[in-house]
């Protein structure tokens, strides 16, 4: 019964001057993510909303899903479309929605009505009126509440009428492309995916990159690490993963330095490595899973270590959380079936039995020193051998 959407965007509608510039890219994404289900839909953008005529055939179902997937919308109207809108015909093909839409009638309502056309022979008060009172004639169940209605219908008339009065939520945020872009340091684990899909939301483009360790982790750790990028981009669009082969790095740290420090300076030089790709990718930040407290590496004390090799600024969106809020957004956004995938992380295996919980910086630099004479050597490998994975839903 349905044939269009209607989309409403909050926080876009107030960005002032910019507004047009936020809505084309809104436009884009919805038009990027419908083309993956079939050609043919058609997306205008008027008068703070944005409006898809859906082609003949299409999918319920999927178009919904696929809209729920585009930071910046908030919320999705079904909008059913009436052709012919001479004023007696409209008001029937309200009737008929409301026949179709709503099988039990026991409801309150209010019905509001836009011309986009003012040249339309009938005001706005007026078709309100007269539609309500067609509705009240044709189903007398149903009764009129101005101030608190159950059901408000909307009419909206421009060169076809259009009614629709459910919202079905959308994800919300800003969308992906409207504010700078972020290297997204990714894990297998459960929080840095949640982090990615945090930032993203905000608007921000992502990059990303894992540091692989083989053979001490697997060819299925790393594609683990490439699922979750899909899920990810499946909000975020298109992400370019950096696959990083950390492991001589790692064994020379080993090598050289207590073993109680190794993760946090490991840390530091995957920190280090992150940056250096960073830049040279244009992004403006880190972004990390971090959580303070949930583990030996995410104390105030290790966090403030790992955070001094840094310049770009660290986004840790999930550094407040309790494990369980990133559990819950975690199995919302579709990611955490393959986060729990049990794959040994490259942090995992050199774990020492006591990482020191409480780190002093000029300690950790001291033991760093430990790693000059071939550290720079190994980090330029690490750099020159990146491979790039282009990670697309
Ligand atoms: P996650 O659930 O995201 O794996 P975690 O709780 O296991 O996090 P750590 O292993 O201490 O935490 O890692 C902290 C953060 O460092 C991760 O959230 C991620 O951003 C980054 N990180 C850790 N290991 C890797 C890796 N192998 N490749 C890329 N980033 C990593
Ligand atoms: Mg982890």
């Amino acid at each position: 019964m349905y044939r269009a959407f209607l989309i409403k965007y909050a926080e876009i509608g107030i960005k002032g001057k910019n507004r047009f510039i936020f809505e084309n890219i809104l436009k884009r994404n919805i038009a990027n993510a419908l083309a993956k289900l079939r050609d043919g839909y058609e997306i205008s953008k008027e008068q703070g909303r944005v409006f898809i005529e859906c082609p003949e055939g299409f999918d319920y179902d999927d178009t919904i899903e696929a809209l729920q997937h585009v930071f910046g919308v908030a919320g999705i109207c079904p909008v059913y479309v009436i052709d012919n809108i001479e004023f007696e015909n409209l008001k029937k093909g309200v009737g008929d929605y409301v026949e179709q839409a709503y099988p039990d009638k026991n409801f309150t309502f209010k019905v509001e009505a836009r011309r986009a056309d003012k040249s339309y022979p009938v005001t706005s008060p007026e078709i309100c009126a007269k539609t309500g009172a067609h509705l009240l004639d044709r189903f007398p169940e149903m009764k009129v509440n101005v101030h608190d209605p159950d059901v408000e219908f909307m009419v909206e008339v421009r060169n076809r009428g259009y009614v629709y009065s459910e919202v079905i939520p959308g994800p919300q945020g800003m969308p992906v492309g409207s504010s700078g872009k972020a290297m997204l340091l990714l894990s297998g684990g459960i929080d840095s995916p949640v982090a990615g899909w945090m930032i993203a939301k905000r608007g921000v483009t992502i990059d990303a990159v894992y540091f692989h360790a083989p053979p001490y982790t697997s060819e299925r750790a790393k594609q683990k690490v490439v699922d979750l990028a899909k899920i990810v981009s499946r909000y975020a669009g298109p992400i370019r993963l950096h696959v990083v082969n950390f492991t001589d790095i790692q064994l020379y740290i080993y090598e050289q330095c207590p073993h109680e420090e190794l993760t946090i300076i490991m840390r530091r030089y995957m920190m280090r490595i992150a940056e250096a790709i960073a830049e040279k990718r244009g992004c403006q930040a880190l972004i990390t899973g971090e959580s303070i407290g949930q583990v030996a590496s995410q104390t105030v004390e290790s966090l403030l270590t790992t955070n001094a090799v840094c310049k770009l600024p660290v986004f840790r969106p999930v550094i407040g959380f309790d494990k369980q809020d990133i559990v819950e957004i975690s199995q919302k956004i579709g990611a955490f079936e393959t986060s729990i995938q049990p794959f040994e992380d490259c942090c995992t295996i050199f774990v020492a039995k006591h990482p020191v919980t409480k780190p002093i910086l000029s300690v950790i630099e001291k033991s760093e020193k430990k790693l000059s004479e071939k550290i720079d050597e190994l980090v330029e490998k690490a750099l020159e051998t990146v491979e790039v994975i282009n990670v697309r839903w």
